[in-house]
Parts: C-alpha cells; sequence; structure tokens
C-alpha cells in the first residue's frame, strides 16, 4: 500500500484532484490578478491545508485527549470534542503550534469571516523552511 509518490502529491496535488475548482482558484492561469487566497481546505485524513497567497501549511488532526469542551482559534465558539479537534502545524524543523479548530470548517470560516482568517495566517505564517544543515540551538 506505499504509494511511492506520497510525499511528492503534496496537498497542491490532492486540491487538484479533490476540488479542481479550488486548485485552479489557488495555483490558476493568472495569480496576480488574484487577491491572496486565503482560506482552510479539507485534505486527507481529516487534515486541513491552510493557504495564504503562495503559502501552505498543512494541519494534522491529533487524537482527542480527555473531555473538556475546545475553544475554536479560528471563529471563537466553544465546541464539544466531537465538533472541534486540535491540530499540529510544522512551523518549523523543530518547532509545532498547536490550533483549536471546528472540524466543519466551512461553517467555522463562514463565522471567522476573512479577518479571522488572517488572524489565523498570521500566527502560522511565515513557515520556516528546513534546513539541512541546520545549527544546534
Ligand atoms: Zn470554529
Amino acid at each position: 500500500m506505499n504509494d511511492p509518490h506520497s510525499q511528492e502529491h503534496s496537498v497542491r496535488d490532492l486540491l487538484r484532484e479533490l476540488f479542481p475548482e479550488t486548485h485552479r482558484e489557488l495555483f490558476g492561469d493568472h495569480p496576480q490578478d488574484a487577491p491572496p487566497t486565503l482560506g482552510l481546505y479539507p485534505v486527507a485524513d481529516g487534515r486541513l491545508a491552510l493557504v495564504h497567497g503562495g503559502q501552505l501549511a498543512e494541519f494534522t488532526p491529533l487524537d482527542p485527549k480527555g473531555k473538556n469542551a475546545l475553544h475554536c482559534d479560528l471563529c471563537h465558539y466553544t465546541r464539544s470534542r466531537t465538533e472541534a479537534a486540535v491540530y499540529r502545524v510544522a512551523v518549523a524543523a523543530r518547532r509545532s503550534r498547536y490550533v483549536t479548530l471546528c472540524t466543519a470548517t466551512e461553517a467555522c470560516q463562514g463565522r471567522a469571516g476573512r479577518r479571522g482568517l488572517e488572524g489565523l495566517a498570521g500566527r502560522i505564517f511565515p513557515i520556516e523552511p528546513v534546513h539541512a544543515d541546520e545549527h544546534g540551538g
């Protein structure tokens, strides 16, 4: 079941397969003509892709722990554990951020609006590239 392209086939490829119209919006022929794309897009395995302009971050849901209510970091609603999830986002080689988001991301983004999404993107981006020759620290 090992797909040799699993790493190379990025979220972008998934977007093209799953949401061709979204893909065209994001990576279309004339990206300069459009305002920077901003949004969260469901990809595979419950993950979300946060896209802002040419930047992309992948949100990986964590296994739920405990049974406290969750507070969505995007729309700021308090959600039950079935309505939201904690996602891990790798923002640098050894650094992750944890973000709580509604699993029904379309409704969540509707509540948050573009301003809310911009705030979230501002917390996540820029993502540091992974350096092969990183100095210790
Ligand atoms: Zn939400």
